[in-house]
């Protein structure tokens, strides 16, 4: 196992041994942590496990996670040439929105997972993930612009749960999502 991957199962383990979020742990099956390469240039950044999410323990496998995979193979890339998690590591009871107590919990998980993989890209995907990490933006203002913020550079994009039903959403998501490939050549130049 390589070093980043050892480090990203220590903090996987502090989770259940610092009791993050116990009731959310309690209601849920089982804790979603991350999926992918612990070496990515690109990490993907969600909001919180939904249905499918929670029985099988990876982030991302339902209807927004098979859209995200057919927008990386777009750009030629697969699920695990990336890494892939959310804010918040449980499902929330019937889907509802993280809170801001569960989002503030688990932002220093998020943060270690970040300081670990060290990514070219943090891609927020929607308001969630994207008002923990770079706040005071709107979305709808800053979608699919880059910004870097404390020596980190971020690409804010809508959610694909959100874009996947919305003909205009998605079709702005998509292009959004096209210019992954571009903004990380000018960062590997
Ligand atoms: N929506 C999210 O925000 N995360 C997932 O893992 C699945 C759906």
């Amino acid at each position: 196992m390589s070093k980043k991957a050892e480090q990203l199962d220590k903090i996987k383990a502090d989770i259940l041994l610092q009791n993050i979020c116990p009731e959310l742990a309690k209601s849920s099956t089982q804790l979603v942590f991350g999926d992918g390469d612990p070496d990515a240039e690109l990490v993907f950044i969600g909001e919180a496990p939904g249905k499918n999410e929670d029985i099988q323990g990876l982030p991302f496998v339902g209807a927004a996670g098979k859209f995200l995979n057919e927008m990386l193979e777009a750009i030629g890339l697969k699920r695990t040439d990336v890494y892939i998690t959310n804010i918040v590591k449980y499902r929330p009871p019937e889907n509802r929105d993280p809170l801001p107590d569960e989002k503030a919990a688990f932002l220093p998980v998020l943060r270690s997972q970040l300081l670990v993989i060290k990514p070219k890209i943090v891609v927020t995907l929607g308001r969630h993930s994207m008002e923990c990490l770079l706040p005071g933006l709107q979305i709808s203002n800053c979608h699919g612009q880059p910004k870097r913020y404390k020596g980190q550079v971020y690409l804010p994009l809508f959610h694909p749960a959100a874009a996947l039903y919305n003909g205009s959403m998605r079709q702005t998501l998509i292009d959004d999502f096209m210019k992954i490939p571009p903004i990380l050549a000018k960062l590997t130049k």
